[in-house]
């Protein structure tokens, strides 16, 4: 009886033979011919995993006019790009951008297909996955393959209401699929020497066979992507109320960014969680993020730290948030803030 066990429970660790599954895959997510900054990380870091598993990198393109893009993913890291460029294309809908996906990934057969944890790349892969079928890791924080003859990939996130960092794999069926948060990985600089090769696919409906029309898309007013944001000007409890508020904001605005906060600011009511940046809210990466009254709890910093140049600015010369701090400014927030905007504002009339 054990030993009958015993044997089964082998058999289930055996791995099927995935030889014909190679290369990794970016989805480049767009909108109106943009594409947004999580698909750009999600090459970098895509790079590095074909790298390690000495593949092609390859990016799937979807929507009209986008051939633009198709130039950038090479520039970005890709090998190979398969662009799907059609008037039923234009706006994102889950069936025909699932279909002509689902077609390039039959073909093509990729091991590792990774999207952006946005509403898109979430809708997008969980279609495609039902599909194919094969596994989802939602949501990812870290990304990493152990080398040949396993190449499983490592799709960490966090997990238990964010107190536990969670390894998933997908062992039994191909490709492997994750998404993964906007901010975390860095994107490769763009090198436009960089040669790749473009193929074209067709969009396989015509308007007429799609259910679905897009009649308008209206952007909603309180929703801002603070993920994408360059400048990010974020406050605490120090703030003391919801009121200080005020002071960040007239800031950004001479800044031209936008208004970021700490959990505490959130928990305490002051401003809304689609501001909230850290282990439980937004992972980001501006040009520029000025820290005010916030100390640097460790769940902070792991959502700001890869900030391009962060400024802090605390009373307490001891806060932690001043290790990660490119520029510390010791002082009273009440004082610094307004003089702060006032000198911007001064330097751009
Ligand atoms: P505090 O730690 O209270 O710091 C306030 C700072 O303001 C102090 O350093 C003080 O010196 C300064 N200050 C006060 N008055 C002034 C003034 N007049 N002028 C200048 N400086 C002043 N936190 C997040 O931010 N994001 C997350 O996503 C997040 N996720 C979490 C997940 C889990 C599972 C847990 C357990 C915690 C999480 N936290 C998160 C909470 C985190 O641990 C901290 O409690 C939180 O970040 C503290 O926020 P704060 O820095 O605004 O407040």
């Amino acid at each position: 009886m054990v030993e009958e066990s015993k044997k089964e429970s082998s058999k289930q660790d055996e791995m099927p033979d995935w030889s014909e599954y190679r290369g990794v895959m970016i989805f480049i997510e767009q909108r109106a011919g943009e594409a947004k900054n999580v698909s750009w990380q999600l090459l970098g870091e895509g790079r590095k995993l074909a790298d390690k598993l000495e593949v092609e990198l390859i990016a799937l393109v979807i929507g009209q006019s986008v051939d633009r893009l198709a130039t950038d993913a090479i520039a970005y890291g890709a090998d190979r790009v398969y662009l799907a460029d059609a008037p039923e294309l234009n706006e994102y809908r889950t069936r025909p951008y699932s279909r002509v996906a689902l077609h390039v990934i039959r073909e093509v057969k990729p091991e590792i297909v990774l999207f952006g944890a946005t509403a898109t790349g979430r809708d997008l892969a969980g279609a495609i996955a039902t599909h194919l079928p094969t596994g989802l890791t939602a949501d990812c924080t870290i990304l990493d393959v152990e080398p040949h003859p396993s190449r499983l990939l490592l799709a960490s996130r966090p997990a238990f209401s964010e107190k536990m960092l969670a390894t998933i794999l997908c062992k039994r069926y191909r490709p492997q699929m994750a998404t993964a948060r906007a901010g975390v990985f860095e994107a490769a600089p763009y090198d436009s020497a960089r040669k790749g090769e473009v193929q074209k696919v067709s969009s396989l409906l015509s308007e007429e066979e799609i259910e679905t029309r897009v009649l308008q898309f209206i952007e909603a007013t309180d929703r801002f992507h603070l993920e994408e944001a360059e400048i990010i000007v974020a406050g605490g409890r120090g703030l003391g109320g919801p009121e200080p508020f005020k002071l960040l904001q007239e800031l950004a605005d001479a800044l031209g960014g936008v208004v970021g906060a700490s959990r505490a600011a959130v928990d305490a009511g002051w401003i809304g969680h689609a501001h909230q940046v850290g282990q439980t809210g937004y992972t980001v990466r501006p040009k520029l993020y000025i820290a005010i009254g916030i100390s640097g709890a460790v769940q902070h910093l792991v959502g700001m730290q890869n900030s391009d140049c962060i400024i802090a600015i605390n009373h307490d010369q001891d806060a932690p948030i001043f290790k990660v701090a490119n520029y510390a400014i010791v002082g009273d927030l009440f004082q610094i803030v307004p003089a702060l905007t006032q000198a911007v504002r001064a330097q751009r009339s």
